[in-house]
């Protein structure tokens, strides 16, 4: 039995590896946030250049820049930053560490959406190096944006410690607790993917989402909204079901199974 994710909160900040990541996990529980008057601002620590094989790097990056931007104004986010971390080899470590922390400290979220850092997908495959270096630096900067004496920038341009990240909650996890109810916003998460439509070509046949993924995802709505044409192959995707695990307490220990939603010192 799936908790309801809690949405007792104003400011979120979405935090994922590429352009794509959000739109097939989370896109129509932010168009259900931002449609109920919450702030919700997105982080992508690569441009996704990569991800085309037919399509120069440099050439793709700038198209799923533009798609990103495109699928954030399509579930009302209006700012998206991009912290160009290499595509395909984003390294957990102090740089991405940091680009997190101050991320944080800039936006000043209470909650953190990210994406499943397990070392598995929620479907049993290998989940990719770069969903798990970041959704682990989430899971850290949430914590260490608090203190003052890491992640320093050079005076005059360093900013304020922000303690006040109350949850993290990472979309397509292996081991979901909490779930939302996006049936009146899956048409906004659909749109939101669609206009990531040159990736989704550059994919090929048999790589959009399928009903078998869709079974995943909570209510008829969002079964319906996956059921597109297809066929029926997941591919490298994870169905965009709103579904978020948890139950540790912060803070949790990395040495241990990452802990999935967290409510942090309160
Ligand atoms: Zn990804």
């Amino acid at each position: 039995m799936l908790l309801p994710l809690p949405e007792d909160w104003g400011r979120a900040l979405a935090i994922v590896a590429h352009p794509d990541d959000l739109e097939y996990c989370a896109s129509s529980a932010v168009a259900r946030w931002t449609a109920h008057g919450k702030s919700v601002a997105y982080v992508i620590a690569t441009r996704g250049e990569a991800g085309i094989d037919s399509m120069d790097p440099a050439e793709a990056g700038r198209v799923r820049t533009q798609e990103q931007i495109a699928s954030a104004r399509a579930v009302g986010v209006e700012l998206v930053e991009f912290l160009d971390h290499p595509d395909g080899e984003v390294e957990y470590g102090r740089k991405l560490r940091a680009d997190l922390v101050h991320a944080i400290r800039r936006h000043r979220p209470e909650v953190l959406v990210s994406l499943n850092p397990h070392l598995n997908t929620a479907g049993g495959g290998p989940n990719m190096a770069d969903h798990r270096a970041v959704g682990t630096a989430v899971l850290d900067a949430a914590r260490d944006a608090g203190n003052r004496w890491l992640f320093r920038r050079s005076s005059p341009d360093d900013l304020e410690p922000w303690d006040g990240v109350r949850m993290v909650c990472f979309a397509a996890s292996p081991s979901p607790t909490h779930s939302l109810d996006v049936a009146e916003f899956v048409e906004a998460g659909i749109a939101a993917l669609k206009a990531q439509h040159t990736y989704i070509a550059g994919l090929g046949e048999g790589s959009i989402p399928s009903t078998t993924c869709a079974t995943r995802c909570r209510g008829r709505a969002a079964e319906q909204a996956y059921s597109w044409p297809s066929n029926s192959r997941c591919g490298p995707f994870r169905a965009a079901g709103h579904r978020w695990a948890g139950g540790r307490r912060w803070p949790g220990s990395l040495g241990q199974e990452v802990p999935h939603v967290l409510t942090q010192r309160r």
